[in-house]
């Protein structure tokens, strides 16, 4: 198991991932499902993914992330998938291995991605809570059999269902990796749950942080909610924390890349981020290979903001 990015953490050094991967393979062609979003990608596409994979670890990618965050099998089981669970995930799972094999340099950590997305990211669509923890607990045991280095739990939002997934990730004794996805409300004077408007991002991080994650993440958030979260995230939890913002909107089934911010601008944005604390830094949905490069050739001026 990859355990280099730990002591990169310990240290206090800058670990940069990658950039977003179902969005990127939208953008190179594959089709997404209604239900299952970019899920079922490594059925039909692997040798893309694989390439995915491996344009971020030429990059810097430091750790890639497998493209696990829509094959849940309730959810693969909403887009007629459920036969295919095992597969899908295993040749998920196996492009980002042979990615790495093929591109790394250096060392790179492999995480396995495990969500809550409901099918059609509709909440009124998840199973009976029984099955949807079983769900949970299925996934997280076969990304740690296939080589996993760490769960990164994506898309936190709530406290019933992030809990159940954060119980899954933990019972493989891997280490977790809390990622919350918040935005400002409509009126902008608080932080919410991506997709649960009424939920404030401090009822996660209060029921998940006791839980006591590896590393906790600011991630797929627009870039205006990255500072107030990381302000809010640093009253609950004095251990290693990170970035990795979405950029565009979701229109189902497709990533609208309608925000583009070039990657210089990226890197400023990124600055800012270790200066109030950050050390890890990547990107999601609607970020490029492009943006990774630049964190990484950035490296000198972020580990010069740390104590800036
Ligand atoms: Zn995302």
């Amino acid at each position: 198991m990859e355990s280099f990015w730990i002591d990169k953490l310990d240290a206090d050094e800058i670990l940069i991932i990658d950039g977003g991967t179902g969005s990127e393979l939208q953008r190179r062609g594959v089709a997404m499902d209604a239900n299952a979003w970019s899920g079922a990608a490594a059925l039909g596409h692997e040798a893309l993914l694989r390439q995915i994979h491996q344009d971020y670890i030429r990059a810097g990618a430091e750790v890639i992330t497998a493209n696990t965050f829509g094959t849940t099998r309730f959810v693969l089981a909403s887009a007629g998938l459920d036969d295919e669970f095992e597969r899908i995930n295993r040749r998920a799972m196996r492009a980002a291995r042979e990615a790495r094999e093929d591109a790394a340099a250096g060392p790179v950590a492999i995480a396995g991605s495990l969500s809550c997305l409901p099918p059609g990211n509709d909440p009124a669509a998840y199973p009976d809570a029984r099955v949807e923890f079983d769900a949970y607990r299925e996934l997280a045991a076969l990304l740690a059999s296939e080589g996993a280095d760490l769960i990164a739990l994506e898309m936190m939002e709530d406290t019933v269902h992030a809990q159940m997934a954060m119980s899954a990730a933990i019972e493989t004794g891997l280490p977790v990796w809390l990622g919350v996805s918040t935005r400002l409300s409509e009126a902008g004077d608080r932080l919410v749950g991506f997709d649960f408007p009424n939920t404030p991002l401090a009822e996660p991080l209060d029921v998940l942080i006791p839980m006591q994650p590896a590393v906790v993440n600011v991630m797929h958030s627009p870039p205006e909610a990255v500072e107030p979260a990381l302000a809010e995230l640093q009253r609950l939890w004095d251990g290693p924390c990170g970035v990795y913002p979405e950029l565009g909107d979701f229109e189902a089934p497709d990533w609208q890349f309608t925000q583009q911010l070039a990657p210089a601008e990226f890197v400023d944005l990124a600055v800012g981020w270790v200066r109030q604390g950050a050390r890890l830094l990547g990107g999601c949905c609607g970020t490029l290979p492009e943006h990774i490069l630049a964190l990484k050739q950035a490296e000198q001026e972020l580990l010069a903001a740390r104590f800036a």
